[in-house]
C-alpha cells in the first residue's frame, strides 16, 4: 500500500494509443470523419437523435444555452453546488444565474416548492447530475412545465447514468458532457452536446464554428466560436466509449463496497441511492458530520498520511465566490448547499481502485472513527 491511491486517474490503454497514432497518420486532424463517427456512437449510446462534439464541457454548456435561446439579461435557474463552469456558462451569454438551494439527500437542485417570484422571466433550468446521480427529474420537469422553461442537463459527471432506463443527457431538451481527464470517460479535453431537437442540433453546429450556416461555407448567421474537436480526441473517445459500461460497473461495485463498509460508522453519511436512478459515481462523496470523531480536515490529513488521496467537491458554493456575490448573493442564502460544502469528502472510486484498496480505505477510516 505504498503507492498513493489517487482520487482520479484516466484509464488509457493500447487501443486508445493506437487510435491516436492512426488519426495522426491519416492526414486529417480536426473535425473530420472520426469526429463524425464518435458523434454517431455517442448518440447511439445515449439513445438520442443527435450528438455534436465540441472541445470541452464548458463549450458544450455555452453552446447548449445559446441553442435554447438564452441571451443577454435572461435568467437561468441553477444549483449553487456544482463545478463553476455550470454557472459561468450562463454568464458567458450575458445571462444571470438564479441559484436555488439543493436537496439535502441527493445534493441536486431542489425545485420541489419553487416560488413563482423566482421563476418570473426565467428562460431555462440548468440542472446538474452531480457526482453521477441524475437530477431530481420529476421536480425539474414539473417546474419546467408549470413555467414553460427549457431544461438543459449538465451531464458532465454522469456518462452512463440512468433514470427509469433513460440515459443521462436525454432528460431535458439538451444534454452537455465533458471528457476532461477526471470524468467517467476522457479524451483529455473535450465535450458533447446531445439532443432530439433538430433546431438545437443545428444551432450548436453553427455555434462551434463561428456561426457558419453549415450548408453554406463562409456564410455566417450569428456570433459563434471555435469549439471544434480534434480527430485525435475523437479517436480516444471512440475507444473509451466501448469501455464506458465496464467503467461504470466497476465504479458502482466500488461504491457498494464503501456503502456496506461505512454503513455503521457514526458521523459518516454515505451517498443516497434512489429508486429508478442508476448512480454512476463519478465521485463517491460522503458527508462527515459533527458526530465523527475527527473534523473532515483532520480525516483528510489522516488518509493522506495513509497514502489515500481525497478531495472536497466543492469547498465553497458558487454564490459565495466574488463574481457571483456581485450579483447580490450572500452567506446564508442557500443553507443546505453551504452545509454540504462544509461536510463533503470524496473518496477514490474510479475503475483503477481495487477491492483491496477499498478495504484498506474503509479500515483507515474506521481506525479514527
Ligand atoms: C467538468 C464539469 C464541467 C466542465 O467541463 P470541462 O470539460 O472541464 O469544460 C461542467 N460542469 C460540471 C458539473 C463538471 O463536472
Amino acid at each position: 500500500m505504498n503507492k498513493l491511491i489517487r482520487i482520479a486517474q484516466p484509464c488509457i490503454g493500447d487501443a486508445e494509443i493506437r487510435a491516436v497514432e492512426e488519426s495522426l497518420r491519416s492526414g486529417m486532424l480536426a473535425q473530420g470523419t472520426t469526429v463524425a463517427l464518435f458523434e454517431d456512437k455517442f448518440a447511439e449510446y445515449c439513445n438520442c437523435k443527435y450528438a455534436i462534439a465540441v472541445n470541452s464541457g464548458t463549450s458544450a454548456l455555452h453552446s447548449a444555452l445559446f441553442a435554447c435561446g438564452v441571451c443577454e439579461d435572461d435568467k437561468v435557474v441553477t444549483t449553487p453546488f456544482t463545478f463553476v463552469a455550470t454557472a459561468n456558462a450562463i454568464l458567458m451569454l450575458g445571462a444571470k444565474p438564479i441559484f436555488v438551494d439543493i436537496n439535502e439527500t441527493t445534493l441536486n437542485i431542489n425545485l420541489d416548492r419553487i416560488e413563482e417570484s423566482i421563476v418570473t422571466d426565467v428562460k431555462a433550468i440548468l440542472a446538474v447530475d452531480l457526482f453521477g446521480l441524475i437530477h431530481d427529474v420529476e421536480e425539474v420537469n414539473r417546474a419546467a412545465n408549470a413555467y414553460n422553461l427549457r431544461i438543459i442537463e449538465d451531464a458532465c459527471q454522469s456518462h452512463g447514468a440512468e433514470y427509469c432506463g433513460l440515459r443521462a443527457g436525454t432528460l431535458g431538451h439538451v444534454g452537455c458532457f465533458s471528457f476532461y481527464a477526471t470524468k467517467n470517460i476522457t479524451t483529455g479535453e473535450g465535450g458533447m452536446v446531445t439532443t432530439n431537437d433538430e433546431s438545437i442540433c443545428e444551432a450548436v453546429m453553427r455555434y462551434r464554428h463561428h456561426g457558419q450556416n453549415h450548408a453554406m461555407s463562409y456564410e455566417y448567421v450569428h456570433l459563434g466560436y471555435n469549439y471544434r474537436m480534434t480527430e485525435m480526441e475523437a479517436a480516444i473517445g471512440i475507444e473509451q466509449l466501448k469501455r464506458l459500461d465496464s467503467f461504470v460497473e466497476k465504479r458502482i461495485r466500488n461504491a457498494e463496497m464503501y456503502n456496506n463498509g461505512l454503513a455503521d460508522v457514526r458521523g459518516i453519511i454515505t451517498p443516497a441511492v434512489k429508486n429508478n436512478y442508476k448512480h454512476v459515481f463519478n465521485q463517491y462523496t460522503v458527508r462527515i458530520t459533527d458526530e465523527f470523531r475527527l473534523s473532515r480536515e483532520k480525516l483528510a490529513i489522516h488518509l493522506r498520511e495513509k497514502g489515500i488521496e481525497t478531495a472536497i467537491y466543492y469547498p465553497k458554493p458558487l454564490h459565495l465566490h466574488k463574481h457571483f456575490m456581485e450579483l447580490g448573493y450572500n452567506e446564508g442564502d442557500f443553507p443546505v448547499a453551504e452545509q454540504a460544502s462544509r461536510q463533503v469528502l470524496s473518496l477514490p472510486v474510479h475503475p483503477l481502485v481495487s477491492e483491496e484498496n477499498i478495504e484498506y480505505i474503509i479500515a483507515s477510516i474506521k481506525e479514527v472513527s
